[in-house]
């Protein structure tokens, strides 16, 4: 059954599996689990970094990163669409102190220079402490132009701010400009992170790990994050058996991401004919541009219900929601889905009547 509902759904792989069985474990709160210690090892020197941490969610290394950052009563910069702010339940006010500043999130997926700087509080007492800049990227599975990122870094910098990135999807970004500058994506992906203080990275998305991110930045930084680890209850045991299944998805998962990204464009392609040419959906269905492994269409709310009936009765799972008077449905490729069940899902669009 295609399941394109997000990158997280997928099972692990056999030889992630083997990977994970043959771990040497310890306790990792005694910092002396070996897996552990080998993955954050490998991700900090893959991406560039001092150290990292290993954590159960990008929602704890993304907050994690806030706390280190800010202090109670200090500011962060996020956009307005940013996981961090719109969907983390709060954490970083409800658990930091922290105040979120939001900024307009462009269709890009950027925030202007002009919007960042203006959000910058100055030295007052009145204000909340302006200590931080958080990037997305991908967002909404939209890269963000790496010179667009050294400007944002630049910004920050000349105005004593920390940056942060949350690169969820740090790999499929890099993916998507190795492709576009005939590089390796490896040395996008440090390319990429060489702009921020810290970064946080998915294992469990595209990389198809079952659990886990990383929180990467210097010694120091990473040393004070391990105690709000703790207190946020995310330090774990014998966490090695999870921590191996991130380092087996970091050495031979990434590479294959173009996969997910090429799959994708074969299912935009084809959606894009349908809202052409199929007799309900011309005019009805508008299929947004895609980068990466994430895809959007909209449907029109004359046949939104009946369509994403039709889809889920066919075995094709998508996320939808309401955006404006219409129906989003999200698409998302990944380790699980293969050219058969994007075949499948096109063939069950083109199909489409009204019952
Ligand atoms: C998925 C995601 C996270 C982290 O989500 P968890 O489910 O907590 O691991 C953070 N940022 C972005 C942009 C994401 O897509």
């Amino acid at each position: 059954m295609p399941d394109f509902r997000s990158d997280t759904v997928t099972q692990p792989t056999a030889a992630m599996r083997a990977a994970m069985q043959a771990a040497p474990l310890g306790d990792d709160v005694f910092g002396d689990d070996p897996s552990v210690n080998a993955l954050q090892d490998h991700a900090a020197q893959l991406l560039g970094f001092e150290a990292a941490l290993f954590a159960p969610t990008g929602t704890q290394t993304n907050l994690i990163a806030l706390m280190g950052h800010c202090q109670r009563g200090d500011e962060a910069i996020v956009g307005q669409s940013w996981h961090t702010y719109r969907w983390e339940g709060g954490g970083m006010a409800v658990l930091g102190s922290i105040q979120p500043q939001p900024v307009e999130t462009q269709a890009d997926g950027t925030l202007r220079l002009a919007d960042i700087a203006a959000a910058i509080k100055p030295d007052d007492p009145h204000f909340a402490r302006t200590r931080l800049v958080v990037l997305e990227n991908t967002t909404g599975g939209q890269v963000l132009p790496t010179p667009y990122i050294a400007e944002v870094a630049q910004l920050a910098r000349a105005r004593g701010l920390s940056t942060h990135l949350d690169g969820a999807r740090l790999f499929n970004a890099a993916t998507a400009n190795a492709a576009a500058n005939g590089s390796d994506v490896y040395a996008e992906a440090r390319a990429i992170c060489a702009h921020f203080d810290t970064a946080s990275v998915c294992l469990s998305k595209g990389l198809g790990a079952p659990v886990g991110s990383l929180l990467l930045g210097t010694r120091d930084f990473i040393r004070q994050a391990r105690r709000t680890r703790k207190i946020l209850g995310g330090a774990m045991r014998q966490a090695g058996l999870l921590a191996a299944a991130g380092q087996h998805a970091l050495q031979h998962h990434v590479r294959r991401l173009a996969d997910d990204h090429a799959l994708l464009h074969e299912l935009a392609q084809g959606l894009q004919q349908a809202a052409h040419t199929h007799p309900l959906l011309a005019g009805r269905l508008v299929v947004h541009p895609a980068q990466t492994n994430i895809l959007f269409t909209d449907v029109d709310a004359a046949v939104a219900p009946q369509f994403t009936a039709w889809l889920a009765q066919g075995g094709v799972r998508v996320t939808s929601g309401a955006h404006g008077g219409q129906t989003r449905l999200r698409w998302v490729t990944h380790l699980d889905v293969g050219a058969a069940d994007v075949a499948q899902a096109l063939a069950r669009v083109q199909a489409f009547a009204l019952a």
